[in-house]
Order: structure tokens, then C-alpha cells, then sequence
């Protein structure tokens, strides 16, 4: 996914808005035609936009996130980013073997309050 999804992403179960990106690996596919600005909140800049300076987003468009995390800062859930693909389901539709290897994979890089203590269950 782009950087520039999360602007357009709410947390599936409470609604809050921004959700928290965390990039573990991407990749630069940059296509200069339809370059625009988010609008509300830029991941990669990590702001909402209107604290921003001026700027149009190209890296929101630039970098593809190709394994990721992100964590809703309200609910404390978390949805994975594999392969490019932003998982977000509902908690009684979501893969447990699949969540689970991904957390055992990045755990270094995720925060310890999702690994502890993540919706709908961390490692503990
Ligand atoms: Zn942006
Ligand atoms: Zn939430």
C-alpha cells in the first residue's frame, strides 16, 4: 500500500482516525503522474496536513509499504501489511496463525503495548 492510503484509512471496529503506520520494508515505485497532496493526515510525513508546510506529497505516492503495521492509538488494534495488502478484518474473520507468525516475525520492530497487549490478542 501507499503511504497516501493511510489518509484515507479509519480503524474498522472504533472508526479513530489517523491510524498509526509503522513501515517495515518498501519499495520505490515511483510514477510521476497523479502526484497529489493527502489531504487530512500524511503518513509519512507524520502530521495532519494543515501543521504541515506547504508540499506535495510524492513520497506518499512514491513508496510502496510492502510489509507493515497499523495500530489504531484508540481500540489499541493492529492490522497487519503483507505483501503490499493492508489487512483489515473484523476480529472473528481474522487469520490467528497467520497474525501470530507475522508478530513473531517483526516483534522487534513492534511496539511492546501491541506485543503485550494488542487487539484482538498480542504474543503474551
Ligand atoms: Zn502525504
Ligand atoms: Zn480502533
Amino acid at each position: 500500500m501507499k503511504y497516501r492510503l493511510v489518509d484515507l484509512l479509519a480503524c474498522p471496529i472504533c472508526k479513530d482516525f489517523p491510524l498509526m503506520l509503522k513501515v517495515f520494508s518498501q519499495e520505490d515505485r515511483y510514477s510521476p503522474s497523479n502526484v497529489r497532496r493527502c489531504e487530512l493526515y500524511c503518513a509519512y510525513h507524520q502530521g495532519m496536513v494543515q501543521d504541515l508546510p506547504e508540499t506535495r506529497c510524492i513520497e506518499c505516492y512514491r513508496f510502496e509499504v510492502t510489509n507493515g503495521l497499523l495500530v489504531c492509538n484508540k481500540c489499541n488494534r493492529w492490522y497487519p501489511i503483507i505483501d503490499d495488502i493492508p489487512i483489515m478484518l473484523p476480529d472473528d474473520l481474522r487469520n490467528r496463525n497467520r497474525d501470530l507468525e507475522f508478530l513473531r516475525r517483526w516483534k522487534d520492530r513492534i511496539p511492546s503495548a501491541i506485543l503485550e497487549s494488542g487487539k484482538p490478542y498480542g504474543l503474551s
